[in-house]
């Protein structure tokens, strides 16, 4: 995505903290974050609507300007209206980011739609494209290798995909996936369906079981049988799930490079000893020598 000809791209996912913690708790996460050498940081953003942007906005700002890293800030429209979409991205661009990564959202498992005038991701970047003001930004929209759990099947999947990355998407960043033969399926079915955009795969580390079970529920992520059978078999020893989840992820990494992936993007789950482990095993695969 944002990387030059000889190197694979290499960027983090944060969050900001828990609503009572202060927002500085992640500060040395990313002073920890920044010696690995990432081409961006991106942070999340809660999708209940406007009022959650801000603590992303107060990260994006010191990514951007404190750390001097590059910085996305991902922005679910959901419960946003025009105006109150137009306000992010004012505020990102008024602390100098101008990269977001455009979302939907996730519905509330209550059923309730929230009531933002945006229905789909493709909404949004569209609007953001009509506006003058924001025309130098670059947008990154998510995919999905087993098909977002919304999609009734895989012909729509691709379809709205293809719609959405027309609509003016610079680059698509993946969900979480475990088995990298899901991801080289997905990356055929793209680029047959003319999807070209630079597509940066999506690495989850996983360290304690804890994480599996909030992983599978969100993300519906498959878990290949080697994957579960390791998980399982070490999931009340925490120094050797550390060791394992680093490995896994590693091991993916290097498969994924070996395949010419665009770029490998961390979810560091703010986690900057896991980023550290792996960076120094693949520092060499990710061309950061
Ligand atoms: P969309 O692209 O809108 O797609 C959602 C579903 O609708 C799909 O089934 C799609 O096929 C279908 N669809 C798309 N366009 C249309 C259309 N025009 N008409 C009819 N159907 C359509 N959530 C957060 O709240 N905050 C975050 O910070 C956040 N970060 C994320 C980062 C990444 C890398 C990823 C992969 C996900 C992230 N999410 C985040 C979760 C995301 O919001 C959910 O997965 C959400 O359910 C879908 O978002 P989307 O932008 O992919 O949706």
């Amino acid at each position: 995505m944002l990387q030059d000809n000889k190197k694979t791209g290499w960027s983090f996912e944060i969050f900001p903290p828990r609503r009572t913690a202060s927002v500085s708790t992640i500060y040395c996460t990313l002073a920890d974050l920044k010696k690995l050498k990432p081409d961006f940081i991106s942070v999340t953003y809660g999708a209940g609507g406007a009022s959650q942007g801000g603590q992303t906005v107060e990260i994006v700002n010191a990514v951007k300007n404190h750390y001097e890293m590059n910085a996305v800030a991902h922005m679910p429209c959901i419960a946003l209206t025009r105006d109150e979409a137009r306000n992010q991205l004012a505020a990102f661009k008024n602390v100098g980011v101008e990269k977001i990564l455009a979302l939907r959202g996730d519905l509330p498992a209550d059923g309730n739609v929230p009531h933002g005038e945006f229905s789909h991701a493709d909404d949004l970047i569209r609007f953001v494209r009509s506006l003058d003001d924001f025309s130098d930004f670059r947008i990154y929209a998510a995919c999905y290798p087993e098909k977002h759990p919304d999609s009734p099947d895989w012909e729509s999947d691709i379809r709205y995909l293809k719609q959405k990355v027309d609509s003016g998407v610079d680059g698509l960043i993946t969900q979480l996936f475990f088995s990298n033969s899901l991801f080289y399926d997905f990356m055929d079915r793209i680029r047959n369906a003319g999807i070209d955009v630079p597509v940066e795969a999506g690495i989850m580390p996983v360290i304690n079981s804890r994480q599996i079970e909030r992983m599978v529920q969100l993300c519906r992520a498959s878990l290949p049988e080697k994957f579960c059978c390791v998980m399982n078999r070490f999931s009340d020893n925490p120094e050797a799930m550390f060791e394992i989840g680093c490995a896994y992820a590693v091991d993916q990494i290097i498969d994924l490079v070996a395949h010419g992936v665009d770029g490998i993007h961390l979810y560091t789950m703010n986690n900057p000893a896991v980023a550290t482990r792996i960076f120094e095993s693949v520092r060499a695969v990710i061309g950061r020598n």
